[in-house]
């Protein structure tokens, strides 16, 4: 293991797990004492934990003050995000989300997500929620999915233009993407039927590096088996795609049950390419660690 103390942009974390739903397949999710073991085996300092208020595709939902009972337990190792449903208080387009965004910012909340729920990316609903996180300068974590029903996240089509169109719309507001659909967009050959999976073979550039030219809001989420499948199904295409995005790309995990393993794999993966001269000392550090100390405005080294 290299020295390299990484932040995890993405955990997710129950603070009552004596009373958390269990899956057979995959366990519950974890408490913030299994989290920290898992943290100590990947040399990760501190990671950010996720609540989830959306139903959709949930055992159960985790709520932000979830969240930040269990990030005050361990504050030397969690911060969290609030999660504001755009459909919270009336359902409307243009409900006054503000009473929301100051209660959680005032806690500590250092963001909003992970946004699950099945709208379209431009809902109005949504595009009224984004306008609230950029005027409180909370950064969005999102999913992503291709279709409303069999999983969860926000929906967007091929090449993502209702994602593009909040992008230019909301320029101040950090976005955060995240998985199987969002990371399908790393090449520009996926078939519609693999979008929500995990696509295989050599990379062509896709939308998501024209997109991360164009539009300085976006930040990319490495975590979970999306991330590392995009990255491992091409590695001379991820040397080229992490140092050009050096500046806005954030480890993560994903570790949303017990059970979970897929958080080895790209350490191991990241690890490989630091070994291999691949990643550069001070690009490695940018992703494992600066980049989420500079978009979440925290106070470490
Ligand atoms: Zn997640």
């Amino acid at each position: 293991m290299d020295s390299i103390k990484r932040i995890d942009i993405h955990s997710h974390i129950t603070a009552f797990p004596e009373y958390a739903p269990d899956c057979k397949w995959q366990g519950r999710f974890c408490s913030a004492e299994e989290m920290i073991e898992i943290y100590d085996k990947l040399n990760i300092e501190k990671g950010v934990i996720l609540p989830i208020s959306a139903a959709e595709g949930q055992m159960t939902p985790m709520t932000s003050e979830s969240a930040k009972f269990a990030a005050d337990k361990y504050p030397d190792r969690f911060l969290w995000f609030c999660n504001i449903d755009p459909r919270a208080l009336s359902n409307g387009d243009k409900t006054d989300l503000s009473p929301l965004f100051k209660h959680y910012k005032k806690l500590g909340a250092k963001g909003v997500g992970e946004v699950t729920c099945q709208l379209y990316f431009d809902d109005p609903r949504v595009d009224n929620m984004l306008s609230y996180a950029e005027e409180f300068e909370m950064p969005v974590l999102f999913h992503l999915h291709t279709k409303f029903g069999g999983s969860y996240g926000l929906v967007d089509e091929a090449g993502l233009p209702r994602l593009e169109k909040m992008l230019k719309k909301h320029p101040r507001l950090n976005f955060i993407g995240h998985s199987q659909v969002f990371w399908a967009e790393i090449s520009n050959d996926c078939p519609e039927n693999e979008r929500g999976g995990a696509p295989k073979g050599k990379v062509t550039e896709g939308r998501i590096s024209k997109l991360l030219r164009e539009y300085p809001n976006l930040w990319c989420d490495i975590s979970a088996g999306s991330g590392w499948n995009a990255l491992s199904r091409d590695p001379e295409f991820a040397e080229k795609f992490l140092n050009e995005f050096a500046d806005r790309i954030l480890y993560g995990c994903d570790v949303c049950a017990t059970l979970n393993t897929h958080q080895y794999l790209m350490d191991e993966f990241l690890r490989k390419m630091y070994a291999d001269g691949m990643l550069k000392p001070d690009v490695w550090r940018k992703i494992a660690r600066e980049n989420a100390i500079s978009l979440l405005k925290i106070n470490l080294e």
